[in-house]
């Protein structure tokens, strides 16, 4: 069978079902579509790809290339729109069947489901690979996603993830496309502050730095300081863009809890990881309602776009110093602690009246971790119009500032 396989958030070798899958194919081109329009301002007069995730993107291709070159195979990195280009090289090359990881996001499951409906005859497979649960073993179905994490994860946590698998032995022979490739841009100096770096074995170390010390066993202590490398576990980078596969996270964190030690932080890493995982189906149940101001709920919100103020929140310039900290670290190295993000997200909603909606445009620019379902998941809910729309969720600012950076070194570190 000659198979694409068209790679997405998927940029691993390890635990990659899709591959897997591809491997039993006799002749295979990988192919990965980087989206010209991921640089044009959306919506919501927002680039969708910042420096930093473009960035780390870039180094995740690069790292991925250069692994498949060492089993004789090679990834075909093309530019354009994804269903223009996949289909002009399933015409090509007669392709019969095109493999993807499952999308969770409207415009990408749109995109696939257009290529089906053009090419009748050809087989396309949606593989599970982002996920700790296949679509077909969840915890209910995903018409039945309940509206509140609590109910999700009751049932999910008497689950078991299945183990991952590994990297296939051999890959069938690559189909030369003889296409133009899309080079990559020279990678910038970010600064001392960037420390995530994309591609699977950046992951695998940043695995084994994590699980073979102690901090796993005080995650759920420190997990809310809103500074520190070692505070939570800087995972959500790898495991959005595919270098490192959720269920290999749990392995690593079972394996950890056997043969070192058990306890409520441990525990706790898997309830957050959960809440990666409702945000998913989450987002499969309800498509377009991710993105619309009322969300999931049937209440009208408030919430205005005001070019001014919400761009003084973007540069962390408005009369918060905790939220413009927060921002400014945010810009400089395209991570905010879950905190932050919450802080800084409350800020924009509750004392600025802004449009939420906005301020996750912000976030899909900024963060290099950006994930559709969790990012405009976690913004709904604090808008009180996703998950357990009951209200939304308003933090005082003084009160977290008195908690979480009391010396001010937060503040003086970001504000400098
Ligand atoms: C407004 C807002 C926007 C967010 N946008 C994103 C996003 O685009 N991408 C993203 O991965 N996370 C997002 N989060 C969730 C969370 O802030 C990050 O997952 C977390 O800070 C990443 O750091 P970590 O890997 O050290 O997390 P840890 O605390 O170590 O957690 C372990 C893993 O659990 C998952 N996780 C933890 N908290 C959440 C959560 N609330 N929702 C979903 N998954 C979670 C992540 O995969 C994370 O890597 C957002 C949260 C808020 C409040």
């Amino acid at each position: 069978m000659r198979t694409l396989y068209w790679m997405t958030n998927d940029l691993r070798l390890d635990d990659n079902a899709a591959l897997s899958f591809a491997a039993r194919s006799s002749e295979l081109a990988l192919v990965y579509v980087i989206n010209p329009d991921w640089f044009v301002e959306g919506q919501y007069g927002l680039i969708p790809m910042g420096v930093h995730r473009w960035q780390f993107l870039q180094q995740s291709l690069a790292d991925l290339s250069a692994s498949l070159e060492g089993r004789g195979h090679r990834l075909n990195i093309l530019r354009g729109d994804p269903p223009a280009v996949i289909s002009e090289l399933i015409d090509q090359f007669q392709f019969q069947h095109v493999i993807v990881s499952r999308q969770f996001g409207f415009d990408e499951i749109a995109q696939i489901t257009l290529l089906r409906g053009l090419f009748p005859d050809v087989a396309f497979s949606a593989v599970d690979t982002y996920t700790l649960f296949n679509l077909n073993a969840l915890p209910m179905p995903v018409s039945e996603i309940p509206e509140t994490y609590s109910r999700f994860r009751r049932k999910a946590e008497k689950m078991k993830v299945r183990s991952p698998g590994c990297a296939p032995a051999e890959l069938p022979e690559a189909i030369k496309l003889d296409r133009e490739e899309s080079s990559l841009d020279e990678i910038v100096d970010l600064g001392a502050h960037h420390r995530l770096r994309g591609g699977e074995t950046a992951a695998k170390a940043h695995a084994e730095f994590y699980f073979s010390g102690e901090l796993p066993l005080s995650y759920k202590l420190v997990r809310n300081e809103l500074d520190g490398w070692e505070n939570s576990s800087k995972f959500s980078a790898w495991l959005n863009s595919g270098c490192f596969s959720a269920r290999r996270f749990v392995d690593l964190l079972s394996e950890f809890e056997q043969y070192r030690e058990r306890n409520d932080s441990t525990y706790w890493l898997y309830v957050e990881l959960l809440w990666r995982e409702y945000f998913q189906w989450l987002a499969l149940k309800i498509g377009k309602k991710l993105f619309l101001k009322s969300g999931n709920s049937a209440h009208r919100i408030l919430g205005r776009f005001d070019t001014g103020p919400f761009s003084a929140w973007c540069h962390g310039e408005t009369r918060y110093p905790l939220v413009n900290a927060c921002m400014k670290q945010l810009r400089a190295t395209g991570y905010l602690s879950n905190r932050g993000r919450q802080i800084a997200a409350s800020c924009l909603i509750n004392e600025m009246d802004g449009d939420w909606r906005y301020g996750a445009a912000w976030f899909e620019s900024q963060l290099i971790d950006y994930d559709v379902a969790a990012n405009w998941g976690n913004w709904q809910y604090l808008a009180g119009v996703g998950a357990d729309p009951k209200g939304g969720r308003h933090f005082s600012i003084t009160k977290q500032t008195e908690i979480y950076d009391a010396d001010s070194r937060f503040r003086s570190r970001w504000l400098t």
